[in-house]
């Protein structure tokens, strides 16, 4: 998870990026998001000047590295993208921003995990596009500040509680974006079985994008996965019952969750008595970071109601017991 794509192999990101939309009219949803980008991505065009600091946040596989891409793509400049865990010194990054064209975008992936002192450096760069770096070891050892073309940062994360307020301070921009619904997943979808160049029905998108638990990724992958069985098992379109074949043998689960949620909210109804249980027990319970059920997981357990989240911590509804097949214990009320 945590927006990975290590994962897959190169023809599947291969595929990824043909699947990936460019312009803000190609990208489907998060219409609030897209609506204040275009304002002020026209706005930083007519002026000539560089975008303001953009944060995205949200779980993965919702488009956060797209909206980057089409940022830098919609105000006509270069892109160059890295992540918070590949630059751990702050010299890789002095290398990335000074080769920043003026009002270039750079993409930071997973801008929670950067170490404290590359995001020390990131602060002068960011509000005055100066670095200082120095130069020598030794006595003749000394900094030096160098002027930077202005550019725009764009930081994605996944959990923004992670970031620290003074890096989250220097974003002008700060979105968040939110789960698709299956309407939207399923012109995805269709739009995705286009390119792929393969056929299927409307109602083989609906299948696919209700199973996708409302993330585009999820979408995309289990649409290459089911075209798979189409064309081996089937005549090569996709129709409901092969998608609703095919998404049975992947053994995607009938409501789009996946093991982690089945999981989270096997252990606690089985563990915690359908709740309430505090974030860091369940956290233990499942395996998991805290921080990574609470802004992974948890958001769409809540939002399709599975999951609530109380004063004395996070309970299973009734959906969540019918779901699992359980019963929920005859002291308890839902
Ligand atoms: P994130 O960076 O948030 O983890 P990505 O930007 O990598 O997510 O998106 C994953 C994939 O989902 C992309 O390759 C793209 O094909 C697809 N995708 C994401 N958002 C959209 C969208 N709004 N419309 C169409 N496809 C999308």
């Amino acid at each position: 998870l945590d927006g990975d794509e290590s994962g897959f192999s190169p023809e599947e990101l291969d595929l990824e990026k043909k699947l990936r939309p460019a312009s803000f009219d190609d990208f489907a949803g998060q219409d609030k998001v897209l609506d204040n980008l275009r304002v002020f991505v026209a706005a930083a065009k007519g002026r000539g000047e560089a975008l303001d600091h953009v944060l995205l946040h949200g779980p993965p596989g919702l488009g956060k590295t797209t909206l980057a891409n089409i940022i830098a793509n919609e105000l006509g400049v270069g892109i160059k993208i890295t992540s918070g865990p590949v630059l751990d010194k702050p010299g890789d990054l002095a290398g990335l921003l000074t080769n920043l064209e003026e009002n270039d975008v750079l993409f930071i992936d997973e801008i929670h995990r950067l170490s404290p002192i590359v995001e020390e450096y990131l602060y002068s760069a960011m509000e005055d596009y100066k670095i200082d770096i120095m130069i020598e070891t030794g006595p003749n050892a000394r900094s030096v500040q160098i002027g930077l073309n202005p550019f725009t940062l764009v930081g994605a994360t996944t959990r923004s509680g992670l970031l620290t307020s003074p890096l989250r301070a220097r974003f002008g921009i700060n979105s968040r974006l939110e789960y698709y619904s299956t309407e939207l997943l399923s012109n995805i979808v269709e739009r995705s079985a286009i390119i792929l160049n393969v056929p299927m029905s409307a109602d083989a998108s609906v299948e696919i994008a209700r199973r996708s638990r409302g993330t585009p990724r999820i979408a995309n992958a289990l649409l290459r996965r089911v075209r798979d069985f189409a064309q081996v098992k089937g005549n090569g379109s996709i129709d409901v019952e092969i998608a609703q074949y095919g998404l049975n043998a992947l053994d995607v689960d009938e409501h789009g969750l996946d093991d982690m949620d089945n999981k989270i909210l096997t252990s606690i109804i089985d563990k915690f008595r359908g709740g309430p249980v505090g974030l860091n027990t369940l956290a233990t319970a499942v395996s998991e970071q805290a921080d990574t059920l609470e802004e992974v997981y948890e958001p769409y357990l809540i939002k399709e109601g599975y999951l609530v989240r109380t004063p004395r911590g996070r309970m299973t509804t009734d959906k969540a017991y019918k779901h699992l097949g359980r019963k929920r214990p005859a002291d308890q009320r839902g």
